[in-house]
């Protein structure tokens, strides 16, 4: 039913959006690992950063901890999440005997490769990221204490003391913003020719799409909602993206029950994302909530086509495919 008074609303819906290849992998390794050995399936840290999943992760008989010294001896397996863990922590499953799962999505594992290559040629290691994100404490646990330098903005890529300027190597968070990696970047690069960096960075191909849709969309948009959770790095990106390509108003929603309608009084237009580990379902229930409201026309703006997919876990690789 369309109330006759409804406003009419184009929803301009980024594509790609959503889920990528890495998180689509490790829900699916914790969910084939439930069918495989049984209920529980230990979690260490939110496998990605989305409640929504976690809690129908949880209603299946997966639980959550922050670190391995919370689960007891067990044969249950132990599944590590997309973000990657450090070294010390497959070490210390290892040494308990536990049976673990690696999810780190394969993005994340060259990027650690890729430092141990850098470290082990004589290199100082930087690494662009956020402090304290569970990627970047994965990345830095990669290499001794010490070993990797983080720079999160521009400023600390002025002010950093390298060891050796002739010996610097550079590698990235993989869902950071691409305009102020690449800024960041330039400012290295200004003081350290030498500096050894990857071929472009190491944002990934999900995170890099998400951002272009967003961009193409964001100038003719009143309002920009974007689908996620405050803990994903990648969605808060987004909003970030979003406002400075031109939307005056973007917000970060974990689903239908955080809208504020006031936010969307009068406008004309909406953009809709969504960041790399949210549901789609979440969107559908937004843009249905939109409807209800207005007379919404619904018009998908694409900007590349996705076809990645990585291999399971060896242990896991029969199941999916029966
Ligand atoms: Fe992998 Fe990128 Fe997805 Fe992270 S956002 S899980 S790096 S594909």
């Amino acid at each position: 039913f369309e109330p006759a008074e409804a406003e009419p609303l184009t929803i301009y819906l980024a594509a790609p959006r959503g889920f990528c290849a890495g998180v689509d992998r490790a829900i699916q390794i914790v969910e084939l690992a439930l069918a495989k050995y049984g209920a529980p399936v230990y979690v260490r840290h939110e496998i990605v950063h989305n409640r929504y999943v976690v809690e129908n992760l949880r209603s299946k008989g997966a639980i959550f901890v922050e670190e391995l010294d919370e689960i007891p001896d067990t044969e249950a397996p132990i599944v590590f999440s997309a973000h990657g863990v450090p070294k010390s922590v497959p070490e210390e499953a290892s040494r308990r005997n536990m049976f673990h799962l690696d999810a780190t999505c394969p993005l994340v594992t060259k990027v650690h490769v890729e430092a141990q290559r850098q470290f082990l040629s004589g290199n100082e290691v930087l690494l662009i990221g956020h402090e304290g994100h569970p990627e970047v404490v994965g990345t830095m646990g990669q290499l001794p204490e010490g070993a990797v330098t983080l720079i999160e903005t521009v400023e600390d890529a002025r002010t950093f003391t390298p060891r050796d300027p002739e010996m610097l190597a550079c590698t990235t968070q993989t869902t950071l913003s691409v305009d102020d990696t690449k800024e960041i970047l330039e400012a290295l690069k200004a003081r350290f020719p030498a500096l050894r960096v990857p071929t472009k960075d190491d944002i990934c191909y999900a995170t890099t799409n998400r951002q272009e849709a967003v961009k193409s969309i964001a100038p003719k948009c009143d309002r920009m909602i974007v689908v996620g959770s405050p803990n994903s790095s990648n969605s808060q990106r987004l909003v970030e993206v979003a406002l400075r390509a031109g939307c005056p108003q973007a917000v970060l929603l974990q689903g239908v029950q955080e809208i504020d309608w006031d936010m969307f009084d009068g406008i004309g237009s909406l953009g809709i994302t969504a960041g790399a580990s949210a549901p789609e379902v979440l969107v559908d229930e937004i843009i249905d909530a939109f409807r209800a409201r207005f007379r919404a026309d619904v018009e998908t703006v694409t900007t590349a086509q996705e076809n990645i997919s990585f291999k399971l876990p060896r242990p896991l690789r029969e199941n999916a495919a029966s």
